[in-house]
């Protein structure tokens, strides 16, 4: 039985805390905020699979909405790249998808630690032995023989590894999304079609917002690349007013939500485990890195990190950790490589360049989707690629790099080792990086 603590209450470490708690693991977590503040103020999209792929029970399907059609918008809003209706795609009011899981969580034994903030990885030489904690003030060493860290973004505990860990504590600013959410009002109960449109370079600011017309309200996601600097409220309130202009329904009066976030947007960290730790979801980089989407990922890395964990016999060294990693990465992180060269290529250009990817079909639903599944791009797309492409070359360095990088995407990210061997894996990482 080994001693498991989890900084975090995050979508992979609950999945992984009920089943390490259920393989008979002494299982605790430790959260900053209190229960009834956790998770979101807004819906969120998923699919049933997160749960089977997590390998737990899919919530009561009077918890889950049906998804809606999408449509992607270029800057000019010449193109719609229509989506139809996910039959897949449930929505779910975040807050009740963590309730869900801390229940979960609960029913299997883990022991819940709310009001206690992670504050640092407790170390010794190389390896991680456990936590700092805050609680009621007061800091309490607490020690584990693995560490979990599904405390998000900026979790306290991979921004304060040591370097040699070879786990990034920063995280590039080009892979990181500001927002603001909210809903407001809608007057008239009015649904545009498609009701869920995504514009990129709205209101000729670099990044992306959303609109999705409910009947009675409008969610509305304003967000900027964080190397294009601060989400300013002017910002907001111009996009806002922009939505209003062509969608009268779209009220003042704010009924949920309101609030800015960061998201991540990047491909899974080349390093994610160490002696004695593993990382898991957004605190991972394990987003789909167009749109930040991360709970399934999250929540089917919970699942491939327990059954890793309860795999090993001995210490959760890092060899012993290595294959989280590698299935984590064979089964959803290579898939996303290809993405988030796309969308570091996004943080480069400008509008009018996002107009040309788009009217000329370089940018295609296909891409747009890749985090779905494999992406199968074609003979003609390729040919596409090749005759239209080239302006593009000319226009914006970066699009250089992402193009003279393709051909090599596919047999980098199946180099990846499948055992632990620190040369070969630090050869990789190497490798990795460089794409
Ligand atoms: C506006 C917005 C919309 C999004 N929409 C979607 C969507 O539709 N679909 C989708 O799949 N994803 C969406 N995402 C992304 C999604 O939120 C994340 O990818 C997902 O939550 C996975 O992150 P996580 O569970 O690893 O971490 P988080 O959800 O960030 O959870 C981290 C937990 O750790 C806790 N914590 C942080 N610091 C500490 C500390 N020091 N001590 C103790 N606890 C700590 C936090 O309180 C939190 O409970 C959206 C994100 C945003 C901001």
């Amino acid at each position: 039985m080994k001693q498991i603590l989890i900084a975090g209450a995050g979508h992979g470490g609950l999945v992984a805390a009920v089943h390490l708690a259920n393989a008979g693991h002494r299982v605790r977590v430790v959260e900053k905020g209190k229960r009834a503040d956790l998770g979101h103020d807004w819906h969120d999209w998923l699919e049933y699979a997160a749960f089977d792929g997590a390998g737990i029970p899919r919530p009561d399907a009077s918890i889950c909405l049906k998804g809606v059609a999408q449509g992607f918008r270029n800057p000019k809003a010449t193109v719609m790249l229509r989506h139809s209706f996910n039959q897949k795609a449930v929505i779910m009011d975040r807050k009740e998808l963590i309730a869900y899981l801390l229940k979960l969580a609960e029913e299997a034994g883990v022991a819940l630690d709310f009001e206690t903030e992670a504050v640092a990885p407790l170390l010794c030489g190389s390896a991680v032995e456990g936590l700092i904690v805050r609680q009621n003030g007061a800091l309490l060493e607490l020690h584990s023989d693995l560490l979990i860290d599904s405390a998000g973004l900026y979790s306290p505990v991979r921004t304060k590894l040591p370097a040699s860990f070879g786990i990034p504590n920063t995280i590039n600013p080009r892979s990181v999304f500001h927002v603001w959410r909210a809903y407001y009002e809608n007057t008239t109960g009015e649904r545009r079609d498609p009701p869920y449109i995504i514009d990129f370079f709205h209101n000729n600011r670099p990044g992306i917002d959303w609109s999705i017309t409910e009947s009675d309200y409008v969610d509305i996601l304003v967000g900027k690349f964080s190397q294009a600097g601060e989400l300013t409220e002017d910002e907001v309130d111009a996009a806002v007013a922009a939505y209003r202009a062509e969608c009268p329904c779209l009220g003042s009066k704010i009924v949920r939500g309101g609030s800015f976030e960061d998201i991540p947007i990047s491909r899974m960290l080349p390093m994610i485990v160490a002696d004695g730790y593993a990382a898991v979801g957004d605190s991972a980089g394990m987003t789909v890195p167009l749109n930040g989407s991360g709970i399934i990922l999250s929540m089917n890395a919970g699942k491939i990190l327990a059954d890793t964990v309860n795999a090993i016999d001995g210490a959760c060294t890092k060899k012993a950790l290595w294959p989280y990693e590698y299935e984590y990465f064979m089964r959803h992180g290579k898939d996303l490589v290809m993405i988030d060269i796309i969308k570091t290529l996004f943080t480069y250009v400008k509008g009018a360049d996002i107009d040309y990817l788009m009217e000329k079909k370089i940018l295609t639903n296909e891409l747009l989707h890749v985090g779905n599944g494999p992406l199968n791009l074609t003979a003609e797309y390729f040919l596409n690629l090749l005759t239209t492409g080239l302006p593009l070359l000319k226009l914006v360095p970066a699009a250089a790099k992402c193009f003279k990088t393709l051909p090599f995407i596919s047999r980098v990210c199946n180099a990846i080792p499948k055992d632990y061997d620190e040369e070969s894996v630090k050869k990789w990482v190497k490798r990795y990086q460089a794409l």
